[in-house]
């Protein structure tokens, strides 16, 4: 199982915990194939995690938030944000394996770059969230110090999805073009 796929696993064990959001029953497994977005190269159909309710008369489905399922936007913001924050700390190398595994050029990482100092720290979004930070954030080494405000790691995972909750109303229009993804 890979990283991406545990990250799942551990959204859709909190759904399950939670149970029917309308009447309380327990869910019962119902997962679904998808195609997975966001450019994963070499990656064919998957299945969602996806849980339906067990009462008769109320069958809900509930499916929990996904990090390989998210929107393309989303999902390469998150990926851009891994590989512009961690190229302060790895080899050369290591960026190179991370972006051909993304398909992430070095054009588009500079114009995330641009977009964390720009249009994020402008943003009214951080303006209101900024304060929540003590010590402040350096606002010219973002989006490195937002990861290590969330102290994101190799064997962090949990932080990461505090990081992606914490970014997640930034979703739709207001993330960059996704033309030359
Ligand atoms: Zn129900």
């Amino acid at each position: 199982m890979d990283f991406l796929e545990r990250c799942d696993k551990d959204l859709a064990e909190e759904c399950s915990r939670g149970g029917c959001v309308h009447c309380g029953s327990k869910l019962h497994r119902a997962d679904f194939e998808r195609k997975p977005r966001g450019g994963v190269q070499g990656e064919g159909v998957v299945w969602r995690f996806s849980f339906c309710c067990s009462r008769e008369g109320c069958r809900k489905r509930h499916t929990p938030a996904s990090v390989r399922f998210l929107g393309r936007k989303v999902y390469l913001g998150f990926v851009v944000i891994l590989v512009s924050a961690m190229r302060h700390g790895l080899s050369a190398e290591r960026v190179r394996e991370l972006r051909e595994r993304f398909s992430i050029d070095r054009r588009t990482l500079e114009r995330w770059r641009k977009w964390w100092l720009e249009n994020f720290a402008q943003s009214g979004f951080w303006k209101a969230a900024r304060a929540r930070f003590m010590p402040p954030l350096c606002e010219s080494a973002l989006p490195l110090s937002l990861c290590e405000a969330f102290q994101i790691g190799c064997c962090r995972r949990e932080r990461l999805l505090d990081l992606l909750r914490f970014l997640s109303p930034l979703t739709g229009s207001w993330l960059p073009a996704t033309q030359g993804f």
